[in-house]
């Protein structure tokens, strides 16, 4: 069998038509496999929905209980047979929840990373290598220059900030699924133990990350309603991005704007952000990890989906291995 008859590009996303099923289709279809949560990735009104616990419950959260006609749970690693396609969900390191999907037929084993990172994440389960003849990845960071530092260091600027401007709210802007949890167990293990303070849009992924395990120590509603900006003096409020840019926003005290995302490599997206201190924190794969990923399987052929797919390619072809870039539209790292 040809990788291209186990799984290929179609207008909806990556399909299988032995399985009849899509991976992280972009439009409803019939059947879909989810490898995570956010929201380019996991969309609203599928027929079927396989993928792991967390991710439906996170998709239950973000759109509703009703947001396909019927889900199923795919245990990490657990075989599950559709119309002779055998697939498999394995770790991927991004947010609580994400998976790899390996698709296997008669002897060929494609696996979709969906979005995943090498990094240490005590917010999720670490991304685990899974032998394959196809692996397909995605290429958010994949150019040379993307190097992302250590998050504990980024995460001790903001410390350090807060030490040196003890007046000023020091509000970060962070992705509300998995980025934003991310910066506060980060705070937590820098040891800020006072409390941090929540925009009421991450309130219920907080709260579910909290009943899977993940202590996110002390949070409070960043609510000015019932407070005075002056209450929130040298507290760090996290927030998604888009608040930041409006009225709320405003009303703290001096506010200090701070963003976390691997995009704060770029000086010029920080400043064109009105960002005060970008801190490099990614839920991507860097170069380094990209190749070191790619090396380490060793795999027949790459497949690379979304972001900068031109420079991976010929990274890989460099190195011996067969690389194509998909070309799928729709995906937009909402959780960069
Ligand atoms: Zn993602």
């Amino acid at each position: 069998m040809k990788p291209d008859q186990l799984l290929r590009p179609a207008p909806a996303g990556l399909y299988c038509p032995a399985g009849d099923f899509y991976i992280d289709p972009v439009r409803p279809v019939a059947r879909a496999l989810i490898t995570h949560g956010h929201a380019d990735h996991a969309r609203a009104g599928h027929g079927a929905v396989l993928a792991t616990r967390e991710t439906l419950d996170i998709m239950a959260i973000r759109y509703g209980e009703d947001f396909c006609g019927t889900m199923q749970a795919a245990a990490l690693g657990e075989r599950i047979d559709l119309s002779g396609v055998a697939v498999s969900f394995h770790p991927a390191g991004h947010v609580l929840g994400s998976a790899q999907i390996a698709v296997e037929k008669s002897g060929l084993t494609i696996v979709a990373s969906g979005d995943y990172k090498r990094g240490t994440d005590p917010t999720c389960a670490p991304y685990e290598p899974v032998p394959c003849d196809v692996f397909i990845t995605e290429a958010t960071f994949g150019l040379p220059v993307f190097h992302h530092p250590d998050p504990k260091a980024e995460i001790g600027k903001l410390l350090t900030s807060l030490r040196q401007f003890p007046e000023r709210t020091h509000l970060v802007g962070a992705y509300s699924l998995g980025k934003a949890q991310r910066v506060i167990r980060l705070l937590r293990d820098c040891g800020h133990d006072a409390p941090i303070h929540i925009h009421g849009s991450l309130a219920r992924l907080c709260d579910y990350y909290v009943g899977r395990g993940i202590d996110l120590g002390e949070l409070r509603p960043a609510t000015l309603e019932k407070s005075s900006p002056a209450d929130f003096r040298g507290a760090v409020v996290v927030g998604p991005p888009s608040a930041f840019a409006d009225r709320w926003a405003r009303r703290f005290n001096e506010p200090l704007v701070a963003f976390a995302s691997g995009w704060m490599m770029v000086r010029q997206r920080a400043k064109q952000g009105g960002v005060e201190l970008p801190l490099v924190i990614s839920d991507h794969c860097d170069w380094p990890e990209l190749t070191a990923t790619i090396r380490e399987l060793a795999p027949s052929e790459v497949w690379v989906t979304h972001g900068r797919e031109e420079a991976l390619v010929r990274w890989c072809e460099l190195t011996g291995i067969p690389a194509r870039p998909l070309h799928l539209v729709g995906y937009e790292d909402e959780g960069d």
